[in-house]
């Protein structure tokens, strides 16, 4: 008899998520992670961090009812603070609608839901590259994607005037993805004066805005890595999804936001009312134990201090490793560039190297990169970037 899925396609997989999975089948030993976006410590492990374990600690395991639509009420509140700032205009004229999502991906996705509900057939605009699933998420929701330059290949920075244009160039009310930090894959953001200077147009072409900000923090601080959002905000309503992935070694537990920064009160009650509508036809609820952990800290005075601190030493790390391979680089060789590894912020550089490149760094050192030339640099540690320095140098020197 005739299989009832006999007709279903393999799916080839996650790129990035097979390439982790080739990596722990290598049994070379001096192999070098550097594909995954996971921060991992100098001992190559994922931290747990010692505000969220005295969070775990605190909460300890009680009865488990559903949470509402929205989340955790602690969790919404430390939201809406850390993105926006306790004294932004629009919290204290509650004119942000915020729910807690299943990680930064959920923040998104219930974004597209909702833009696809309320604004349905716009363009949609990311960046290119940009973290493949801005183009999945969108479509799935029934938009078609589209991109804006973002990478300029030869300076190994922003192509702005390229990314001015295009969004010049796009219907009024397209719907634009924007990374305001550590952009996910290539590490390089706009500067102030760009970000003013595309704030502008963006405003004045009335383009709906969605900011993802999945690296707060790691960036400069946990302020400043905010600082392009806030000022937004303060300008025109925006959708803002934050992820706490990678800030607080929480990936497995899925702790995201989105907060849809509204024109009044009222319009914000009823966006959130929508907002909720959307997970109740998803998921219905979030999950609560990361509700909890991540609300507690953000929660707690003395908790969220020391969370600010070890975010900080998170993004040291990240910046020191940075400089060292620079440094190992530059003993080796005068010709290789190294100035985009310290132009270049938060947990990825993109290298420039060519997909061959890449390939030959894996197969002959072990050394793994993603295709696009995409480093995670908290994959490097003082053991590992002379060898990582080396292959960077014999493969760029062909
Ligand atoms: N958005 C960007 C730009 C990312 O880089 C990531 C994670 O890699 C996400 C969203 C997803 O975050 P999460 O793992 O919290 O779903």
């Amino acid at each position: 008899t005739e299989s009832l899925f006999g007709q279903v396609e393999a799916f080839a997989g996650d790129p990035i998520l097979s390439l982790n999975d080739s990596f722990k089948a290598d049994p070379r030993d001096r192999k070098v992670n550097l594909s995954i976006g996971v921060y991992t410590d100098e001992h190559g492990r994922i931290p747990v961090l010692g505000s969220v374990r005295a969070a775990y600690e605190r909460i300890g395991f009680a009865e488990r009812p559903y949470l509402p639509m929205e989340g955790h009420a602690l969790y919404r509140d430390g939201v809406q603070k850390l993105v926006f700032g306790a004294s932004h205009p629009a919290l204290s004229d509650k004119r942000i609608a915020t729910i807690q999502t299943i990680g930064g991906t959920g923040a998104v996705g219930i974004a597209a839901d909702f833009l696809a509900k309320h604004t349905p057939g716009r363009t949609v605009l990311v960046s290119d590259p940009t973290w493949e699933n801005h183009h999945g998420l969108f479509q799935r929701a029934g938009f078609k994607t589209a991109t804006y330059p973002y990478w300029d290949r030869a300076s190994r920075s922003v192509d702005f005037d390229g990314m001015v244009k295009a969004l010049d160039a796009a219907e009024a009310g397209s719907i634009v993805v924007l990374q305001p930090v550590c952009h996910n894959p290539t590490g390089v953001d706009l500067d102030e004066a760009q970000q003013a200077a595309v704030t502008d147009l963006l405003v004045a072409k009335g383009h709906i805005v969605v900011f993802d900000m999945a690296y707060q923090g790691f960036g400069t601080s946990l302020e400043a890595d905010a600082a392009f959002v806030r000022r937004y905000a303060a300008r025109a309503s925006c959708l803002v999804a934050n992820s706490f992935s990678k800030n607080f070694s929480l990936y497995g537990e899925r702790c995201g936001g989105l907060s849809v920064v509204c024109r009044d009160r009222d319009e914000a009650e009823r966006v959130l009312g929508q907002l909720k509508l959307a997970v109740r036809r998803s998921y219905s609820s979030p999950p609560m134990t990361g509700g909890l952990l991540v609300g507690t800290v953000l929660g707690n005075d003395d908790l969220r201090a020391q969370w600010t601190r070890e975010v900080e030493t998170m993004r040291n790390r990240m910046d020191a490793m940075r400089k060292l391979l620079a440094e190992e680089i530059r003993k080796l060789s005068n010709e290789v560039d190294i100035g985009f590894l310290l132009n270049q912020r938060g947990m990825f550089s993109f290298t420039g190297l060519t997909e061959q490149q890449v390939t030959a760094l894996r197969e002959r050192d072990g050394v793994y990169l993603v295709g696009s030339g995409r480093m995670c640099v908290a994959g490097l540690n003082e053991a590992n970037v002379p060898t990582v320095a080396k292959s960077f140098v014999d493969v760029s020197q062909g």
